[in-house]
């Protein structure tokens, strides 16, 4: 990387993001937020910066729920305006962001240059998130990338799960497994109920596309062909979709080095 390297770092719910850019080259990396995001998220910029022989960022932008936890951030910016930013940067064609993190889902609407143009978000309960997807796969006896591997409808079984609450549909996924119904019928299911609740809250923004589609949850690629299918509308996505909310702050700190 060049001599001048400003930092964006996404505190997350559940990993915290970091991305560092030089006006040319974004480096993304990331580590769990564990019990105490602040350290995790200092040591993650340490352990980067020296890996670059960079002795400290020239502007560093904190974003994402954790964000007023971070004191050696120069500022803080709101998560919609990072999101809508950084997934531009991956997917230029981009007109929609959906992102699905640890706890909470968000649809935006953005212009050409990532800015924000409407958004709404379910930030009040965990159905429709990671959050959810991770307790249903800890039901299944799996994990959460392993869901991912399952080959849904493989076995020709259909189920549904009708509640929306995370603690009910557990119990109703328990339920499933002990009548003997398949883990690809049930994880099916649980796309479905994904699917919906996600497209029904993008409802409110009217969503158009192609619709990127980021966050942690956005690694699962079932679970994007379920949602363009909800939505009726092109879903992409980008292997460095999970950054992008440190990578717009990364690019919000460049910005403000250039008029500064
Ligand atoms: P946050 O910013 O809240 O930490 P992230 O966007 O980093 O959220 O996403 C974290 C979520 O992504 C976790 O809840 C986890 O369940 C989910 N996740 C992580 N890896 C995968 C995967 N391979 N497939 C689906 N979901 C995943």
């Amino acid at each position: 990387m060049k001599q001048i390297v400003v930092a964006g770092i996404d505190a997350g719910s559940s990993a915290i993001k970091l991305s560092l850019y030089d006006g040319v080259h974004m480096k993304n990396v990331s580590c769990p937020a564990g019990w105490n995001p602040k350290e995790q998220a200092a040591s993650l910029l340490a352990a980067a910066l020296a890996k670059q022989k960079v002795i400290t960022p020239a502007y560093l932008v904190g974003t994402g729920y954790g964000r007023f936890n971070l004191p050696f951030v120069t500022k803080a910016m709101t998560e919609i305006t990072c999101h809508a930013r950084g997934a531009s940067y991956l997917l230029p064609e981009a007109k929609t962001v959906l992102d699905i993190g640890g706890q909470d889902a968000k649809a935006i609407r953005i212009d050409g240059q990532g800015k924000v143009q409407d958004f709404v978000m379910n930030d009040k309960c965990a159905a429709g998130t990671g959050r959810f997807l991770q307790v249903m796969a800890n039901a299944l006896g799996l994990d959460v990338a392993e869901i991912g591997n399952i080959e849904v409808g493989a076995d020709g079984q259909q189920c549904t799960i009708n509640s929306m609450c995370t603690v009910f549909a557990e119990s109703e996924v328990i339920g499933l497994v002990n009548r003997g119904v398949t883990r690809e019928a049930i994880i099916g299911a649980l796309y479905t109920s994904i699917a919906n609740r996600v497209a029904a809250m993008a409802a409110g923004i009217q969503p158009m596309p192609p619709v990127a589609f980021t966050g942690g949850v956005a690694q699962n690629q079932a679970l994007r062909g379920e949602l363009a299918a909800r939505l009726g509308l092109l879903v992409i996505t980008h292997d460095q979709a999970i950054f992008a909310g440190s990578i717009g702050a990364a690019l919000y700190a460049w910005d403000a080095l250039q008029v500064s």
